[in-house]
């Protein structure tokens, strides 16, 4: 059978360990074709940042032992916002690469890819990069391995330098098994990947794992009922290599003349519609917004633009959630739902980039649950939006385990910090004399501010930090509001658990006296917790009022003189008869 000389694997390590480099050691190896101008393009976002957002499989052909193999290496996106997806992409491996830096060891990354490839009943085999550096402790990485996982035998390998490369993938074609499925059942196909290319429109990834599938098929999907006739199929080989038949256990693209990515659900199943149904892949979920913030053109004249460059945006962005939103102070706008801060930040980053509009995003919020008194459970995705509160019974915010490693000099500081930010301790454990990993099952709310640059001041950049939603729990939140002469901004509007409000009150309304520009009246700045007014700053009337001695005169002239003072200061909004400027907004929101 083809599946005797096929290895589906992919390569699992925290951020910069490696896992680019030699995912492209491998390529070169494998002689597969780099066609740099498109690889370049296609990752701009990633290589700034440093990290894989989207999946890169790729298809390989290696002779080993005489014998022809057909390689997969399955990509997985290195960042937890994508760690369904990261779940669905293990879900057609047989085997993974476990990456350790060989100059940092371990880190939170290593340890919970470790666990959900473990999980995933995934064959793993150890490996020790950059043993080319001059700081590399390969030796100590090794027994961090063999203490932590029980993982003996490592290879050691250098993806820089190439080193090692070609006998770590021997190894993988030696102990990865070949491909589950059966060759002569009903075709039944996995889909973990899909991307928006400009000519074909969606392009999907497939394992197949039962039978096979032939271009004009009709296949249909499990999850969305659609059917689909198969327009072009293939290996993916860094550019697309047209064939007429895929065969079981190969892992391929399909063009099914999807119009949008949204439809090509992430861990869905497909079968042949002549075959009728077939039993589908366990573990399917939708994937969820955990992060929701407002998103609003810093100039309103360019609310069309921002409409259609987010429409554009969101053809490829299968994640991506949008609803029409309305601010008194930001005027027209959308609330967007984001799978986390990383994937809210590329957003921001290509809208503003490929379309040229500044765009204010309110400060993120997770979305929070409410009880009524009724009973009926409600999801808050806009606390705007929230029904009067004596209607609700509970509050319910979703938490996060959060995996932590740090030197073991700063545990104690640590714990403390993370007890502040309303962290439950799990568990501690000690890697190595030096180093120490820390479990807390703490609220998603604290960790989407400054909760990862506080932890890498904290311990001089040493900290690494991993984390995967959780259930929802019962808090003791309520509802802040922050008032300006009485008048509500809703754009300010966010969940605050109880023990915080008095806090979060002072802090928010001293920082917006700073950043208002001058008023003409005596301004009333207040927060209010569940409509109470909990914290208050005063602006004085800002300046000797030029208009003082004409007031009750001429109106134009009066208008002229104002115009003359604002100069430079366009884009105000009022709130009441209170003057805010937009960069105001921008700069709350962004501290
Ligand atoms: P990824 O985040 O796991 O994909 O890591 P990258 O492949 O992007 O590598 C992170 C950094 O480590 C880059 O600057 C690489 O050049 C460097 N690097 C990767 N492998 C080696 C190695 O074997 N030796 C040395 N000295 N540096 C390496
Ligand atoms: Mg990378």
């Amino acid at each position: 059978s083809y599946r005797d000389y096929i290895r589906n694997f992919c390569i699992i390590a925290h951020i910069d360990h490696g896992k680019s480099t030699l995912a492209d050691r491998f390529l070169e190896l494998t002689g597969t074709k780099l066609n740099k101008s498109q690889v370049l393009d296609k990752l701009a976002v990633e290589r700034e940042r440093g990290i894989t957002v989207r999946a890169q499989s790729v298809t390989m052909d290696y002779a080993y032992n005489n014998q022809k193999y057909l390689l997969n290496l399955i990509d997985t996106p290195g960042h937890v916002d994508f760690s369904y997806e990261v779940s669905r992409s293990l879900k057609a491996c047989q085997g993974a690469i476990l990456l350790v830096d060989a100059t940092s060891g371990i880190q939170a990354q290593t340890y919970s890819t470790y666990f959900q490839a473990k999980e995933a009943g995934l064959h793993i085999i150890p490996a020790i990069n950059k043993i080319d550096h001059p700081t590399a402790m390969p030796e100590h990485v090794a027994d961090q391995l063999k203490s932590q996982f029980g993982l003996e035998n490592p290879y050691f390998v250098s993806a820089a330098t190439g080193k090692g490369v070609q006998l770590l993938l021997n190894r993988v074609i030696d102990v990865v098994p070949r491909p589950l499925g059966v060759d002569d059942k009903p075709f039944r196909g996995f889909l973990f990947d899909s991307w928006f290319d400009k000519h074909k429109g969606v392009v999907c990834l497939l394992e197949i794992v039962d039978g096979f599938i032939k271009k004009g098929d009709i296949l249909k999907s499990f999850h969305t009922k659609k059917e689909y006739e198969i327009e072009e199929l293939g290996f993916y080989r860094l550019e697309l290599e047209y064939r007429n038949s895929l065969e079981g256990g190969q892992v391929g693209f399909v063009v099914l003349g999807m119009k949008e990515t949204s439809e090509a659900l992430i861990g869905d199943t497909f079968y042949r519609v002549k075959e009728g149904p077939v039993e589908e892949f366990p573990g399917f979920k939708q994937s969820k917004c955990m992060v929701y913030a407002g998103v609003f053109p810093e100039d309103s004249e360019e609310y069309d633009e921002l409409s259609l460059a987010i429409k554009k945006y969101q053809l490829e962005d299968r994640s991506l959630i949008v609803q029409k939103d309305q601010s008194t102070a930001l005027g027209n706008g959308y609330r967007c739902g984001f799978l986390g801060l990383l994937h809210m930040d590329i957003f921001q980053e290509r809208i503003e980039r490929e379309h040229d509009i500044n765009m204010i995003v309110t400060s993120p919020s997770v979305p929070y649950k409410a009880v009524l008194k009724t009973g009926e459970e409600i999801t808050v995705e806009n606390p705007n939006e929230l029904p009067e509160k004596f209607k609700i019974k509970a509050y319910l915010e979703p938490m996060a385990r959060v995996t932590i490693f740090l030197p073991s000099e700063n545990i104690g500081d640590m714990i403390k910090y993370c007890m502040k930010k309303r962290g439950l301790q799990e568990e501690m454990i000690i890697l190595d004399e030096k180093s120490t990993i820390v479990k807390f099952l703490m609220p998603l709310s604290e960790i989407i501010t400054d909760f990862y640059s506080t932890i890498k001041s904290m311990t001089k950049g040493m900290a690494t930090l991993d984390y995967e939603h959780t259930e929802y729990i019962e808090s003791p939140l309520g509802i802040m509001t922050l008032l300006l002469n009485g008048e509500k901004v809703d754009a300010l509007t966010s969940m605050v658990p109880r023990e915080q409000a008095y806090d979060r009150g002072r802090v928010l309304t001293e920082k917006l006296k700073d950043l208002l520009p001058g008023q003409l009246f005596e301004v009333a700045i207040q927060a209010a917790f569940n409509g109470k007014v909990i914290a208050r700053e005063t602006i004085k009337a800002y300046r000797k009022d030029v208009t003082a001695k004409l007031y009750g005169g001429d109106q134009t002239r009066r208008d002229k003189l104002l115009d003359k003072q604002k100069k430079g200061k366009k884009r105000m909004k009022m709130i009441g008869n209170v003057r805010v400027d937009s960069g105001t907004f921008r700069k709350l929101l962004k501290s």
